[in-house]
């Protein structure tokens, strides 16, 4: 299919912001478009940069993987979960299957695309922003706010275990409305 990458999937392009949609040749190496802030590296074209961003971790960019990852990566840093992303992509009529997805997000986990949050037992949100950082989470309401400032929630790491290092301190705030 040697057709414009933009018109890919017709359906998809409709459901991303038309602003990150025009990717002017320009823009590679060159200025860089007012949206959200881009990862280093990356040309501020979701689709070449989803594209490069694939490639760079070895993974092939096939068309489900470039789909997913346009809706993950195109609209700025976003929690997910699979039965969130598989609703978006069936709304925007993109052919995959739960567990596509389900095995997609992994995958992106694995290579270091996504981060894992895991909230509870039976609840996994993969969060764009790979960065450190800690998380509200609004019990009821099933929502993943961050926290930005990391030094906010742990004031100092603990000292490890002998042989050990801190690998990573995920922490999750669980928020709840207050009564009134
Ligand atoms: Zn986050």
């Amino acid at each position: 299919m040697q057709q414009s990458p933009h018109t890919y999937e017709g359906s998809v392009v409709a459901t991303i912001p038309s602003r990150t949609v025009i990717c002017a040749e320009g823009f590679e190496g060159g200025e860089r478009p007012a949206v959200t802030p881009p990862r280093s590296g990356l040309t501020g074209c979701p689709w070449r940069d989803v594209k490069s961003m694939l490639r760079d971790v070895g993974l092939r960019p096939t068309r489900q993987r470039m789909a997913l990852g346009w809706m993950l990566f195109g609209k700025g840093d976003r929690h997910v979960t699979a039965e969130i992303l598989y609703e978006e992509a069936t709304k925007a009529k993109v052919p995959v299957s739960l567990a596509t997805v389900y095995n997609t997000l992994h995958q992106f986990t694995d290579v270091g695309l996504l981060r894992q949050v895991a909230v509870d037992g039976s609840k996994t949100y993969f969060d764009t922003n790979v960065s450190q950082h800690h998380h509200f989470f609004v019990e009821g309401e099933n929502d993943l706010l961050d926290i930005p400032d990391a030094d906010v929630v742990v004031g100092r790491t603990p000292v490890p275990p002998e042989g050990y290092e801190v690998a990573r301190i995920d922490v999750v705030v669980r928020l709840r409305r207050k009564a009134r």
